[in-house]
C-alpha cells in the first residue's frame, strides 16, 4: 500500500495556534514503525491541476502571498511561503493517492481532507480543496469516469459540495454534526446532519445507509474517503460522541463497503482537535492500520 506524507513541509504557526501541526510528523513515525505501507513524498500540485477546481486568480493570490486581511482571517493561517509548498504538497498527496489507489485498490494520505476550501477561497485552515482537485485531475487524465466523495468528518465538506455543485460525475456524500461549523452548510448530493452527542451506534447505522445511498447513486470509479478523527467523544469542537472503537468500526464499514464493491479508495486523515494530541494520532493511525489490513499489508487485529 502506498502511503503518502508530507509532514516534511511544516507549516509555521503563532505560539498557541489551535491547529495540531504535530500530529503529522508523529503520525507518520508511528506508521513508519509499523510498517504499514510504503512511505513516499507526493510532489506538489501544479497550477493546472488545481485550476480543475479552483478560480486561476486565487490561485495566483495564494502562490503571491496577496490574500486580503478578510481572507487570510477566513482561513486561520497567516500566510507564508511556506504555506504554500504545504498546501500544494497535501493536495499533491491526494492527486498521488488516488492514482496509487486505481493501481493497487487502497492508497493512504497521511493529511488532506481540506474540504472548506471553496473554488475562490479558503476557509478553516483548508487552502485547495484537494479531493476535489483530485478528482477532477483523474477524470482530466481519462483514469476515472465518475467518483464518490465519502466525508467524514465531523464538519460539513462545504467547500466541496460548493465547488461540485452540477457536476453529475462527482457524488458528494457529507455526515457530520448539524450545530457543528460550517453554521450555514451547503447542499452535497447526500447530506446526513447528525443531533449533538451522536454515539456509535446511531452515527454507524446512519452512515450505513449513506454509503448505500451514495454508492448506488454515484456508480463510481473511484472513492475519496475523509476519515476526520474529529467525531470523537474527546473532540473538543466535534459535539459527536464516538469511542475510538466507534471510528475503527466507521473505518472498517466505509473501506470494507468500498472493497466489496471493488472500488478503489484513496484515504485522507481531514480533522482531528482532541484535547489529546495523542488521541488524534491513535484515531489516525487507526485509519491507516484498518486501511493495511483490507489491502491485505498486515494481518487483522483480532477483536475482543
Ligand atoms: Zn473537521
Amino acid at each position: 500500500m502506498q502511503i503518502f506524507a508530507t509532514d516534511a513541509f511544516v507549516l509555521p504557526l503563532p505560539p498557541g495556534h489551535r491547529f495540531p501541526m504535530d500530529k503529522y510528523a508523529r503520525l507518520r513515525g508511528r506508521v513508519e514503525a509499523a510498517r504499514l505501507g510504503e512511505l513516499q513524498v507526493p510532489p506538489a500540485a501544479t497550477r493546472e491541476q488545481l485550476g480543475l477546481a479552483h478560480d486561476l486568480d486565487y490561485i495566483e493570490r495564494v502562490h503571491a502571498g496577496t490574500l486580503s486581511a478578510k481572507e487570510t482571517r477566513e482561513l486561520g493561517f497567516p500566510w507564508s511561503p511556506a504555506m504554500v509548498e504545504r498546501s500544494l504538497r497535501s493536495t499533491g498527496a491526494t492527486i498521488s493517492a488516488c492514482r496509487a489507489a486505481l493501481e493497487d485498490g487502497l492508497a493512504v494520505n497521511l493529511a488532506g481532507g481540506t474540504h472548506h476550501a471553496f473554488r475562490d477561497r479558503g476557509q478553516g485552515y483548508c487552502v485547495f480543496n484537494d479531493a476535489a482537485v483530485a478528482a477532477r485531475v483523474m477524470q482530466a487524465e481519462g483514469l476515472i469516469r465518475r467518483a464518490v466523495i465519502l466525508d467524514c468528518d465531523v464538519h460539513q465538506g462545504n467547500g466541496t459540495a460548493s465547488i461540485l455543485a452540477g457536476d453529475p460525475t462527482i457524488f458528494t456524500f457529507s455526515i457530520h454534526g448539524a450545530h457543528n461549523f460550517p453554521f450555514i452548510k451547503e447542499t452535497s448530493d447526500l447530506d446526513i446532519n447528525l443531533p449533538d452527542r451522536t454515539g456509535d451506534e446511531e452515527y454507524l447505522e446512519a452512515l450505513e445507509y449513506g454509503l448505500r445511498e451514495s454508492l448506488g447513486r454515484a456508480t463510481p470509479d473511484l472513492a475519496i474517503y475523509l476519515a476526520g478523527a474529529d467525531p470523537y467523544h474527546g473532540d473538543r469542537i466535534g459535539r459527536l460522541a464516538l469511542t475510538m472503537d466507534g471510528l475503527a468500526r466507521r473505518d472498517h464499514l466505509v473501506l470494507a463497503t468500498c472493497r466489496s464493491a471493488g472500488l478503489p479508495v484513496a484515504v485522507t486523515m481531514a480533522g482531528g482537535y482532541a484535547r489529546e494530541l495523542d488521541d488524534v494520532v491513535a484515531i489516525h493511525l487507526r485509519t491507516v492500520e484498518i486501511s493495511a489490513e483490507l489491502a491485505g499489508v498486515v494481518q487483522a487485529t483480532p477483536r475482543p
